[in-house]
């Protein structure tokens, strides 16, 4: 994603035209998609690289109300395209590579080449794992360092993992990986967890997993694959090493913004600002819906109630226009 400028060679003669465009297919976009299709907006949703969002890379989903016991993340995501391809919504699986919100009909362009005008665009994309930086982190990504456990935990049986963060993600990571591993270390840098009581009380009493407290990571040792992690205690600086065939980092995300950062409004950490009770953009037409503007909730259903917030405004945006 880039915010440059739309190539000159991009045509937009006898290009699609939707009413509602919507960027972005987690529970935001799938659900601003049904309530649009709802409303006979015939709405399109571009899936960008990750289709189904952040919940594809779960596991076991027990929050989302109406599901009684559980549900599989991707399970639910396809539950939710589904529905909203059921009242007419078209779901294209592109990644949207410019923008220019300067004029109406709003133009866009998927994947470099094809060009789409629409008259508001509803902004979805979410957000990604946040990593710590280190040049052996990258390095080893694929190899032993991962931030997604549900993903890539099934490769780590029966060997020692560490997983850095103390949020509910870290809790949520450690638990999984004891399905595989024969033990987890969990690393936080204080000395008391972020997480909700209950991802706590589940880690705590884990008989596989052991939390290292006041501890930072400072590396990731390996040749070709991960072998260890570097570990320094805040408290009085020690610096030990830790043998581990996995490195998990579980330490937050950053929103997937970049490519709106030019035209809208966001904060110091890169989250779309909407007006207070909106997800009304800085520009009219466009708004923004789930983890690209929420900061402090992040759950699916939340996500999901403001991606049917952003249809419902955009459906008014369109009906004041035209009348
Ligand atoms: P959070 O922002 O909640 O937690 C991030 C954690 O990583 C914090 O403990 C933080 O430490 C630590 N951290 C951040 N940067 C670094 C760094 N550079 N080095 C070491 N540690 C670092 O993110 P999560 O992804 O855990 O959760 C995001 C939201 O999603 C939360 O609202 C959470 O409740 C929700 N969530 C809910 C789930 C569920 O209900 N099933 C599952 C997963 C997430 P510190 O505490 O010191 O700041």
């Amino acid at each position: 994603m880039s915010s440059i400028p739309i190539p000159h060679d991009i045509s937009f003669e006898g290009a699609a035209h939707h009413r509602v465009l919507i960027i972005g297919a987690g529970p935001a976009g799938y659900t601003a998609a049904l309530y649009a299709a709802r409303a006979n907006l015939a709405p399109v949703v571009y899936t960008g690289l990750e289709p189904g969002g952040q919940l594809t890379t779960t596991t076991d989903v027990e929050n989302y109300p109406g599901y009684v016991d559980g549900v599989l993340g991707p399970a639910m995501m396809e539950d939710f395209k589904a529905q909203a391809v059921r009242f007419g919504a078209e779901v294209e699986y592109g990644e949207i590579t410019h923008l220019d919100l300067s004029q109406r009909p709003i133009k866009v362009v998927v994947d470099e080449e094809t060009g789409v005008l629409a008259d508001t665009v509803i902004v979805a994309t979410g957000a990604s794992a946040r990593y710590l930086g280190l040049e052996n982190e990258k390095r080893l990504l694929g190899r032993g360092v991962s931030a997604c456990a549900t993903c890539d935990g099934a490769f780590f049986r029966g060997v020692d993992l560490a997983v850095v963060g103390g949020g509910d993600t870290a809790m949520e990571e450690s638990l999984f990986l004891t399905r595989f591993a024969s033990r987890v270390w969990l690393i936080h840098r204080r000395d008391e967890l972020r997480a909700s009581k209950i991802m706590q009380q589940r880690v705590m009493a884990h008989p596989k997993i052991e939390i290292i407290w006041n501890t930072v990571v400072t590396d990731v040792l390996g040749a070709d694959e991960v072998t260890g992690v570097r570990l320094r205690n805040v408290t009085d600086n020690s610096e030990r090493d830790l043998a581990v065939s996995g490195f998990f980092v579980a330490i937050g995300h950053t929103p997937n913004t970049a490519l709106f950062k030019s035209w809208l409004d966001v904060d110091e950490q890169g989250y779309i600002e909407t007006r207070s009770g909106s997800t009304q953009t800085n520009i009219p037409g466009v708004f923004a819906c789930g983890d690209a503007q929420d900061h402090v909730y992040r759950q699916a259903v939340t996500a999901a109630g403001t991606g049917c917030m952003a249809a419902m405004d955009a459906e008014r945006f369109l009906a004041a226009r035209a009348g």
